[in-house]
């Protein structure tokens, strides 16, 4: 509306708002309108310099839109098409109160723990790992509240700032977050069908402490698998060329077919990969219980650190977690679940096919929680989000997951059943008709 009155361009318009939002003189989100803040006035007044503070911390602030995203979830009755989160009717209490019972029982104590976790869950782990083709002892592994906190770890213990991470692009937002708040230097990585297009590395520099970071199996935000051939072929490349891989295997139990892609951790005999795994896809994020798997070198060294942050991962998690895996309740769940989501993806893909065929294109995932749709026209993105909510439909748009795609969205069947995905993707195709 500004823009229309003072006739001027909407992108100067909402850089302006971006900056007074960032001084905290106005607030607002997309969609919503944006009002001059209450505690504006007294951000000038001489005796408080806190608006210097708020500028000075090491990690960023989210962008606006990532900001607006993180709020309106938490709105009643908004249908959430792209949240990254398995639909919280599915969650078992019977399963819950079953398991939290034993481990009640089992209690003696929850006092701190060793700098590498419990080691009853580092041994569960361990002989679960074997699944993944992944051999390894308890030595190996080290409990980290949530795999967020192993990237950061891995940033802050084996980085250096200014360091090269190659990404897939696009790549999980918050880790993107991660390195760029810890200093590092992000370079997106193109993919196809097959995975990371990792001859398109080919310009490394060999610089001192770059690293790959790829999310292999039904990746996030695209739901893309890496092929047989293409791990073997990246591995071989980092090997030659001396790069080492952190692997995000934060879906790799959420594949649906009987064959699941081997992890790259089960193919390095070089001891080139630190693979991460986590209780947040599968089980529940609000465990934060994620694991590193590595050289004892590499996994003492983050332990000691982990230490110094927090004191360990909490220990009531952490039991619970170690009787999901040792009662077999975890597997059997597990099983349950893939079926949902397989159920939940070939409707999805109905769904799709009926009303965007002729709008987008779009990925049939093999597994995990999402479909990559990308517009046929340019539609823009930002319009589509704010028209989008007053439909009470919540998109997670592409740009947020690789800064320069804009015609893209991360759609998510495991937050919302098929008949609430139907719904929203036939009003979002409407809105979208009406934008072309
Ligand atoms: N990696 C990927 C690829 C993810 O999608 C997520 C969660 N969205 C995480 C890591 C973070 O998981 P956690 O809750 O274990 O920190």
């Amino acid at each position: 509306a500004l823009a229309g009155l003072f006739e001027v361009n909407r992108s100067t318009i909402i850089t302006a708002i971006d900056e007074l939002t960032s001084y905290g003189i106005v607030s607002g989100r997309h969609g919503a309108g944006t009002q001059i803040s209450s505690n504006t006035w007294s951000l000038f007044l001489p005796t408080t310099n806190w608006n210097e503070y708020l500028k000075s911390g090491s990690f960023q602030e989210n962008n606006v839109m990532i900001q607006a995203i993180n709020e309106l979830e938490f709105e009643p009755d908004i249908i959430r098409i792209g949240t990254g989160e398995i639909d919280p009717r599915l969650f078992s209490k019977s399963m819950w109160s079953a398991t939290l019972q034993k481990v009640g029982s089992k209690l003696t104590s929850l006092g701190y723990l060793e700098n590498l976790g419990l080691l009853e869950l580092r041994q569960a782990i361990a002989k679960h790992l074997e699944k993944s083709g992944i051999m390894v002892g308890p030595e190996n592994v080290l409990i980290t509240s949530g795999s967020l906190q192993a990237l950061q770890l891995i940033a802050v213990c084996l980085l250096q700032k200014g360091s090269t991470v190659f990404t897939e692009a696009p790549s999980y937002l918050k880790s993107l977050q991660m390195f760029q708040s810890t200093g590092m230097n992000l370079k997106g990585i193109p993919m196809d069908k097959n995975g990371l297009e990792y001859w398109k590395l080919s310009s490394i520099t060999k610089q001192n402490s770059s690293i790959l970071y790829t999310i292999p199996t039904n990746q996030n935000p695209t739901g893309i698998t890496m092929s047989k051939k293409r791990r073997y072929e990246l591995m071989n490349y980092c090997v030659d060329n001396r790069l080492p891989i952190i692997e995000d295997g934060a879906y790799q139990e959420l594949s649906y077919n009987a064959v699941t892609a081997k992890t790259l951790k089960s193919i390095d005999d070089n001891e080139m990969v630190i693979y991460l795994g986590t209780a947040s896809k599968t089980l529940a994020p609000g465990l934060r219980i994620g694991w590193v798997v590595a050289s004892k070198p590499i996994v003492d060294r983050l332990g000691d650190v982990k230490m110094q942050m927090d004191y360990g991962a909490s220990s009531l998690s952490q039991w619970a977690l170690t009787e999901f895996l040792n009662s077999g309740a975890y597997d059997s769940y597990l099983s349950d679940l893939k079926i949902e989501l397989e159920s939940r993806r070939d409707k999805a893909l109905k769904s799709l096919e009926k009303y965007f065929k002729d709008l987008a294109n779009w990925n049939r995932p093999d597994g995990g929680f999402y479909i990559w749709l990308t517009f046929k026209k340019d539609i823009k993105i930002e319009r589509l989000f704010d028209a989008a909510i007053k439909e009470k439909i919540l998109l997670n748009s592409g740009d947020i997951y690789d800064f320069k795609e804009n015609h893209s969205l991360r759609l998510s069947f495991a937050y919302i059943n098929s008949d609430e995905f139907d719904q929203a993707i036939r009003k979002l195709s409407e809105i979208v008709k009406g934008m072309c």
